[in-house]
């Protein structure tokens, strides 16, 4: 018999977690040939998640949980989830329910009998979303469109069903600052995409704020491509041949007309136009470099404080 571990990461979720629980029971009834594995990972709640996590595996021994020593974000929440996992075939789902537990049947039918190794899942409407964030969200998935070899599509949810070996492949990616919408196409192999229209979370709130999205999306370019480097070694082309040609200019009117003091404020507006650019220009190298340092101090991906999936996996053997 296959199992199908499910990872769901939560951070301050109490309300939504009962709630999913009892959605995901009904898809997992509809599954009966495969046993199941509620994988939850508890981000670092302030809230009562944990215990309603510790409840739940109390009275359902299909349920595990990981529970962090701090908020260590989602992705650090989805990596400690793919390594504690012990499925055959493995899904990452929100529990806020904007993730419909209808379609996994679906996804399990296709991966079990077609040639897929992950079948994914893309919202294609974001009605519900504020509409300034959906407008940068586009931006966003356009850019790297053009800038990154990786394929990265718009509106890819981190929903998704993936094979054991599709998993191995993702927990070799080790890296610190981790962007999974980015990675799961830096794998490869077969994905198969879904689509469904956006759902509204079933309780609580978002906890992406915009600023929040806004860094997770710098995280996204500077681990996915190196672009803006070059971009920056451009400009820095382009205005020396603008200053080259400007120099010629003012050396022959100088020759042909005499040389009056004038034009210091045009002076100042170059200057200071200059000087921005070249901070522009060291931000994105600042950027990479930091990224960098902080990848060189290796540190661990998230800690996990208490769990029983360890303890579980003894029982079993
Ligand atoms: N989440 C997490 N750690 C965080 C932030 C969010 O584990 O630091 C979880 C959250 O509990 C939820 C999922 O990630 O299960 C998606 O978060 P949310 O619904 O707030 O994002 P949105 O759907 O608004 O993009
Ligand atoms: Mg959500």
């Amino acid at each position: 018999m296959d199992k199908l571990s499910i990872i769901i990461p939560c951070y301050n979720e109490q309300e939504a977690i009962p709630i999913f629980y009892d959605a995901i029971i009904k898809t997992a009834n509809s599954l009966s040939q495969v046993q199941m594995e509620f994988l939850f990972v508890n981000d670092g709640s302030k809230d009562q998640s944990l215990l309603k996590m510790k409840a739940l595996a109390e009275k359902d021994e299909r349920v595990k949980y990981v529970s962090f020593s701090r908020n260590f974000g989602k992705e650090a929440a989805m990596y400690a989830g793919l390594s504690y996992a012990s499925g055959d075939y493995v899904a990452i789902m929100d529990v806020d329910l904007q993730d419909p537990p209808e379609l996994l049947p679906e996804m399990y039918q296709i991966i079990t009998t077609e040639d897929y190794d992950c079948v994914a899942t893309r919202r294609v409407t974001r009605k519900g979303e504020p509409p300034i964030r959906s407008f940068f969200a586009r931006i966003f998935y356009r850019m790297m469109h053009r800038l990154s070899k990786t394929e990265i599509m718009d509106g890819a949810r981190d929903y998704r069903l993936m094979t054991r070996q599709f998993v191995d492949e993702l927990l070799r990616l080790g890296e610190y600052n981790r962007f999974s919408k980015g990675l799961f196409g830096w794998v490869g192999f077969e994905t198969k995409w879904l689509e469904f229209e956006n759902v509204e979370r079933s309780a609580g709130e978002t906890k992406w704020s915009f600023w929040k999205l806004l860094i997770y999306s710098i995280e996204g370019i500077v681990g996915f491509t190196t672009a803006p480097l070059v971009m920056a070694a451009f400009i820095g082309i382009f205005f020396c041949l603008v200053a080259f040609v400007a120099i010629c200019f003012i050396i022959i009117r100088t020759m042909l007309y005499g040389d009056p003091v004038s034009g210091w404020p045009s002076m100042t507006c170059i200057i200071v136009f200059i000087g921005g650019i070249q901070l522009f220009c060291m931000g994105i190298l600042g950027e990479y470099l930091s990224k960098t340092y902080m990848e060189t101090k290796r540190r661990p991906i998230f800690i996990c404080k208490e769990t029983n999936v360890a303890a579980r996996r003894e029982e079993e053997s």
